[in-house]
């Protein structure tokens, strides 16, 4: 079977990887340059896009932000999964909130800033503090700003009108400000009959807006129920097919839905090492229609990003529970370049382990384990 990726960053990559020993080959779009690639070396395949469409069984994505002109002419193949419509609700905060309202999860309260009379009413509905993220394109805690003060109302109106004007169908959604313990995300999976399955809860820890390390959480039922609850009540909405990921903040042990990922996620790379299927596989399973288990914790497991480093030192590969996860990317400042799953057999051996790798990795490429 072959299966064709609309984006061919590292996501795809780890698809490909996980595939192959199903004897399932995956093929990625380059949406940027509107190439048909190798998920692994990049190397050009020489297909059209359309002629890529009807090389292969099943097409899907590894992110949301896809122009909709090649969304449409996937989905009018009958060929992708999951929905559209969830990606596209992925890729828009105004389609996501309304798809959180319907699917009557709990989230931050939120209105939708197109002019500066939308942005003074926002702050009588919403409150202050409060975020302000723009409705389109957001990653990586980018298009965003805080509001705590009405005297900062002139200065962030000047800076968001310049991004609502700078391209056609942007907006701004300004969320009440949600005072949270942690965060944490959900991964899992649905098919087609509607079978779902979810992995472990996730705790995230950012740095500067980026997630540094993500734990899979192990004893907490109550908080897991909540969880799956919420991820069948939004699955469900989508009709969904595939990996989706939820954000959540944790107040106090009650879960709100920050947003959703219609797609395998970051904080889900720990599945690689932590449990039978991965993510990967299991994303490709989903859209495959083949069957889906395998999630259970099978050991204490965390994930560090590598973030704008190409090269550790050999040292860590005197650890046999730190598995170095590469994506072959070029170095930029800050770039996702690859990830470590670290692997203990409870939890608090697992902070030694991580206690033990720190002092391997340079603190200030690492600063989430200094
Ligand atoms: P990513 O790509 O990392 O998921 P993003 O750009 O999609 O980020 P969000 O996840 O919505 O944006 O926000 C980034 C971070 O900002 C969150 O992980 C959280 O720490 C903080 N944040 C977002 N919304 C709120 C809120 N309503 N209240 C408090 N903090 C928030
Ligand atoms: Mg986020």
């Amino acid at each position: 079977m072959k299966v064709l990726v609309l984006g061919s960053g590292q996501l795809a990559r780890m698809m490909a990887l996980a595939s192959a020993p199903l004897n399932i080959e995956i093929i990625a779009y380059d949406v940027n340059n509107q190439n048909v690639v190798h998920p692994l070396t990049q190397q050009l395949i020489n297909l059209s896009l359309e002629q890529a469409i009807d090389d292969v069984t099943v097409i899907t994505a590894e992110f949301e932000h896809i122009p909709h002109d090649i969304l449409d002419i996937c989905s009018q193949s009958g060929k992708f999964q999951p929905n559209p419509d969830a990606i596209k609700a992925g890729g828009d905060r105004r389609l996501e909130k309304a798809l959180l309202d319907n699917a009557k999860v709990s989230n931050a309260k939120y209105h939708i800033i197109n002019t500066k009379e939308d942005f003074l009413n926002a702050i009588d509905i919403v409150g202050l503090p409060m975020v302000l993220k723009s409705a389109l394109g957001g990653y990586d805690g980018k298009g965003q700003w805080r509001l705590k003060e009405h005297d900062q109302v002139n200065q962030v109106w000047n800076e968001m009108e310049e991004l609502i004007k700078s391209s056609p169908n942007q907006a701004m959604v300004a969320e009440q400000f949600i005072p949270f313990n942690r965060e944490v995300s959900l991964i899992g999976a649905r098919n087609k009959n509607g079978d779902m399955v979810t992995y472990p809860l996730t705790e995230n820890v950012h740095v500067d807006g980026v997630l540094a390390l993500s734990t899979a959480l192990e004893g907490t039922s109550e908080l897991q129920q909540q969880a799956d609850k919420m991820f069948s009540a939004i699955a469900d909405e989508l009709n969904y097919i595939g990996v989706l990921a939820i954000e959540f903040f944790d107040v106090n042990g009650q879960l709100l839905v920050n947003e959703i990922a219609p797609r395998v996620h970051n904080s889900g790379h720990w599945t690689q090492q932590g449990t039978d299927v991965c993510q990967f596989e299991m994303h490709i399973r989903a859209v495959c229609n083949l069957p889906l288990n395998g999630t259970e914790l099978l050991r204490s497991t965390a994930m560090i990003n590598i973030l704008g480093e190409d090269s550790l030192p050999k040292n860590i590969l005197t650890m046999p529970n730190c598995h170095v996860h590469w994506y072959g990317k070029e170095k930029r400042a800050g770039r996702k370049m690859g990830h470590i799953n670290v692997c203990a057999s409870s939890s608090e051996n697992l902070q030694k382990e991580l206690a033990t790798l720190s002092t391997i990795l340079d603190n200030d490429a690492f600063p989430v384990l200094a």
